[in-house]
């Protein structure tokens, strides 16, 4: 088993390296190898998974996903942090470097050409600040990618999980339900991180599903979620209406879609909004 990364390996290597953690990168490593065992456990890797982490730093979860027998592809924005990686893996699990891969990117840009192989999870102690456009921007880039596990921030986390009529359901739960379903699986307490971030944390888990939720064009589905909660306290009627053309042709949509136009984006699910810009795409509209 793998020496993971304490609390003094953490403080080594950033001396070493000089590292003055960033809050616009979002710069806070877990420093608890029982934290990293458990994320391992949690997201189900193993001998002949395929693990995209984004986000390595310092390397504390990269080494419990190798230690898994898995094959890792981290992707990390910072070249501090990133060109270490290597050497950290070869000192500490040197029989799991064959099937350790960096590259020093922002993910934001990952495509799919970028990767030799297709990664079949997603299992991150994601950056705060760019969660939700991370996970949204692989979803759509990488096709393989069937599971996911991540850690963000706890509110993030909820907003990602929420359902329907939920006051904090909103355009992340929808989109991320576009692919399929998400729920909160733990939370992880602050001091587990070095430096001490002041907002706690959650893991949240996901999973595509097996058949797509429509046959919709997947950007008209989102162009009519961002109108909806662009003015959430609004009518989709009113909210829709610059989407549509007028207030007349948003109700119109509307009702062919079977959806009241006195409702409220919170009140619907995604298959409603998949409904309404499917509505939009055919005659008479
Ligand atoms: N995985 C490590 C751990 O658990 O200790 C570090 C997690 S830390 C919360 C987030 C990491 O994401 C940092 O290493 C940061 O440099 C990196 N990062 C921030 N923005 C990024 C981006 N757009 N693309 C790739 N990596 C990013």
């Amino acid at each position: 088993m793998t020496a993971l990364l304490g609390p003094a390996e953490i403080r080594g290597l950033a001396a070493e390296l000089d590292v003055r953690p960033t809050k616009k990168l979002g710069q806070n490593f877990v420093h608890d190898p029982n934290t990293v065992r458990r994320i391992v456990d949690l997201s189900g890797v193993g001998e002949g998974d395929h693990v995209l982490e984004v986000g390595p730093g310092l390397g504390s979860l990269t080494l419990g996903l190798l230690d898994s027998g898995a094959q890792v592809t981290a992707v990390e924005i910072d070249p501090v942090l990133g060109e270490r990686l290597p050497a950290t893996v070869t000192e500490r699990a040197p029989e799991a470097a064959a099937r350790f891969t960096v590259h020093i990117q922002d993910a934001l840009k990952l495509q799919r050409a970028d990767l030799a192989r297709e990664p079949t999870h997603l299992v991150a102690n994601l950056p705060y600040n760019v969660a939700v456009p991370v996970v949204l921007h692989l979803l759509a880039e990488l096709p393989s990618l069937a599971h996911g596990l991540v850690m963000v921030q706890t509110e993030v986390a909820d907003r990602m999980a929420a359902s329907p009529g939920s006051r904090i359901y909103g355009v992340p739960s929808v989109k991320l339900a576009w692919y399929g379903p998400a729920r909160k699986v733990a939370p992880v307490p602050r001091a587990v991180f070095w430096p001490v971030p002041n907002v706690d944390s959650a893991l949240v888990g996901f999973e595509r599903a097996a058949e797509p939720v429509s046959d919709a064009d997947r950007d008209e589905v989102f162009a009519v979620v961002d109108a909806a909660f662009a003015q959430r306290r609004k009518t989709l009627r009113a909210a829709l209406s610059s989407w549509a053309g007028s207030g007349e042709k948003a109700e119109a949509i509307l009702r062919a879609a079977g959806v009241d136009p006195r409702a409220r984006g919170e009140q619907l699910g995604v298959r409603d909004f998949a409904k309404i810009a499917k509505s939009k795409s055919l005659p008479p509209f």
